[in-house]
């Protein structure tokens, strides 16, 4: 039983290295250099590289890609969630007329078949599944503490797979660098996040106020940042946005839909602001402020500002 990675260019695969089965071999996409960082990674046992036409996307590589996985015929094939290794894998998969399983937490193969656990229903419930068959599986991975530092000490060999000729059918028109947050959500200690609650975009400085007052990061719902533009779309928290984990989630305004709670899940305290004593949040929250936030959240920052009991005069 074998097991392929398959990165668009990407070292950063060490989690989908600790989920692979039996030999492993990672299929690049991309230049030598990454090639190069992935056979360092420890539990990689072989390295095929395929070098793109200059320019052109992974994808434009799918037929290749997909003739070398089928050549060795693994019952598992793993993807990174990044957008790039999504859209080569979901290619691979249609060439391979292999099934696509996605936001999966879990993974295993045994008796010729993939079972996995993945998240559905916006991340509320997790649904187990049982392929037979080859199965590309996108999970969990690829984050910046995922390796492909070079210096991990992997020594796998690697195979010059080819480079691939421009695919005419498909055409580069434009590139546009995305807009990404100054830090990664994710590891932050502190968040504080506003919601709906917040009238105006202005109004985000008694967020801000807060956040500095605690050493955290500003963070929203999804319709500060995908409805009225207020924050980066990297800013919004919840099951389409990011996962964040920080020790004190502090919510304010926010109604406490699952779809937000749900990308909070993993704070250790959290603290919901909200005017509705009856908010969903409350139910979640370990503690619970019924108050305006234009009242609450000065009157925190300013608390926090003032000198401690101990404090000298
Ligand atoms: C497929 C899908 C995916 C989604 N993914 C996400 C996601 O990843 N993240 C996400 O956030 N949302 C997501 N949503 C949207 C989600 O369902 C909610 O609509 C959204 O989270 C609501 O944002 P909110 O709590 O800021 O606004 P609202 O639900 O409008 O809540 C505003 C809250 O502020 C309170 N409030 C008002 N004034 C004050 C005040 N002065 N002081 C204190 N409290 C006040 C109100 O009582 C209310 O509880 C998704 C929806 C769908 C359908």
């Amino acid at each position: 039983m074998t097991t392929y990675i398959l990165t668009a260019g990407d070292a950063r695969i060490g989690r989908l290295v600790e989920l692979a089965a039996g030999p492993t071999t990672v299929v690049v996409v991309g230049d030598g250099r990454t090639a190069a960082a992935v056979a360092r990674t420890p539990g990689v046992d072989r390295v095929l590289h395929v070098e793109p036409a200059p320019g052109a996307p992974a994808e434009t590589c799918a037929a290749a890609v997909a003739g070398l996985v089928a050549d060795a015929a693994p019952a598992l094939v793993l993807a990174a969630p990044r957008p790039a290794d999504r859209v080569l894998a979901g290619a691979v998969a249609a060439r391979l007329a292999a099934p696509v399983l996605t936001m999966v937490r879990a993974v295993e193969v045994a008796d010729g078949g993939v079972e996995v656990t993945r998240s559905v229903f916006g991340g509320i419930a997790e649904r187990t599944e049982r392929v037979t068959g080859p199965a590309v599986v996108v999970t969990d991975g690829g984050t910046a503490a995922d390796g492909g530092t070079g210096a991990d000490g992997g020594t796998a060999p690697v195979v010059d797979a080819g480079a691939v000729p421009a695919d005419p059918a498909v055409t580069v028109t434009a590139t546009r660098v995305a807009e990404r947050a100054a830090v990664d959500l994710s590891r932050a200690p502190r968040v504080v996040a506003a919601g709906r609650g917040v009238r105006r975009q202005e109004d985000l400085a008694l967020v801000e106020g807060l956040a500095a007052a605690l050493g955290a990061e500003v963070a929203c719902s999804r319709p500060l940042a995908e409805g009225v533009g207020w924050l980066p779309h990297d800013r919004y928290v919840g099951v389409t946005g990011q996962h964040v984990a920080p020790e004190l989630y502090v919510a304010a305004g926010v109604s406490g839909q699952l779809q937000h709670v749900v990308g909070a899940r993993g704070a250790g305290t959290v603290v919901a602001i909200n005017t509705d004593p009856g908010c969903p949040y409350f139910a979640e929250a370990d503690y619970c402020v019924v108050g305006d936030l234009y009242e609450v959240l000065p009157a925190l920052t300013a608390a926090l500002a003032a000198p401690g009991p101990g404090a000298a005069s």
